[in-house]
């Protein structure tokens, strides 16, 4: 009896081991085909100078319009592209698709829009992005400093030498670097004073808490300060309530990113927000 009862959980979890396998296998082979098939495109998210209310930049963010699954988020299908091999071409995808966009709104007599681009592990450690990024900004004839990289804490950490020889040669083309989600990784404070880094996402996990956590707030202020000091312009992710931008204002935040200014949206759309009065960015203000 119980080792009956042994031998159908052991089967149990085989079968449903081998579903999560099969199913895995699938998305893979169907991202495969989505590359051939360009099912992906960027939306564009702004991000807002806590000065003005103005909009000054967008960070572009993948989607994957699947004919099977609908549209699918980045989080689920990035480690996977990394994972078969397809991160560095992907990459080089949205990096030359942001730096279209770019051109395109400087065709259309927009001011100059900066756009930033997420960069998977993969693509970051493979050595390609720096030839990547001279590319596309060639292509386009795009000055260096509208395109900025957002690269994760973890990425720079393991591999330091060799990421940091990766940053100063983006850096030294006049491509902005930053650290996005900033707070989740481990790596200490000093970190800021030893990456070739110009911008700080303050992560959304600590906007989130910031008003019912005094502790968070003081983190907050104190990354905050520490980051002026080291010359970082900072932003806040995920800004969603009027509480927060006011208190972020006043630790001297510098660029709100958020569903309380507008979620990401497409290009049409982006322009539209370019063309609307300036956001109230704090109740004073
Ligand atoms: P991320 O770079 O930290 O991007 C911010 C994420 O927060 C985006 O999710 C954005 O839609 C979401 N967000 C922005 N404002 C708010 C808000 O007020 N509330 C909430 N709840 N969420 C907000 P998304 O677009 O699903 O992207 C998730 C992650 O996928 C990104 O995190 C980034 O790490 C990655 N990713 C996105 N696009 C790309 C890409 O083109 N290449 C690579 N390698 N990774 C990408
Ligand atoms: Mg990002
Ligand atoms: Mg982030
Ligand atoms: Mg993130």
């Amino acid at each position: 009896e119980s080792k009956r009862a042994r031998r159908g959980g052991y089967h149990f979890y085989s079968s449903r081991m081998n579903a999560a396998i099969g199913a895995r296998f699938e998305l893979a082979q169907e991202l495969r085909e989505a590359m051939d098939r360009q099912e992906f495109h960027l939306l564009y998210q702004p991000k807002v100078a806590v000065s003005s209310g103005r909009i000054i930049g967008a960070e572009a963010l993948i989607r994957w319009a699947s004919p099977g699954r609908g549209v699918v988020s980045p989080g689920r299908f990035i480690p996977i592209i990394d994972e078969i091999g397809l991160g560095v071409r992907l990459g080089a995808w949205v990096i030359d698709a942001a730096c279209a966009q770019m051109a395109a709104w400087d065709a259309q007599g927009q001011a100059p829009i900066p756009v930033s681009v997420n960069v998977s592990a993969a693509q970051f450690h493979s050595g390609e992005i720096v030839t990547q990024v001279r590319q596309a900004l060639a292509k386009y004839s795009l000055d260096a400093h509208r395109l900025e990289l957002e690269i994760l804490e973890s990425m720079a950490v393991g591999d330091s030498a060799n990421a940091n020889a990766t940053l100063s040669a983006l850096r030294a083309i006049g491509v902005g670097i930053a650290l996005d989600d900033f707070g989740t990784g481990y790596s200490s404070l000093v970190y800021l004073t030893q990456v070739p880094a110009n911008v700080l996402k303050i992560d959304r996990g600590f906007i989130v808490n910031l008003l019912p956590d005094a502790r968070q707030q003081a983190i907050v202020e104190r990354i905050i300060s520490l980051a002026k000091v080291l010359h970082y312009t900072v932003v806040a992710e995920g800004v969603e309530e009027r509480g927060q931008s006011t208190l972020l204002a006043a630790m001297g935040c510098d660029v709100f990113q958020g569903n309380l200014f507008s979620k990401p949206v497409r290009a049409e759309e982006f322009v539209a927000l370019l063309q609307a009065p300036p956001f109230v960015t704090s109740i004073d203000g």
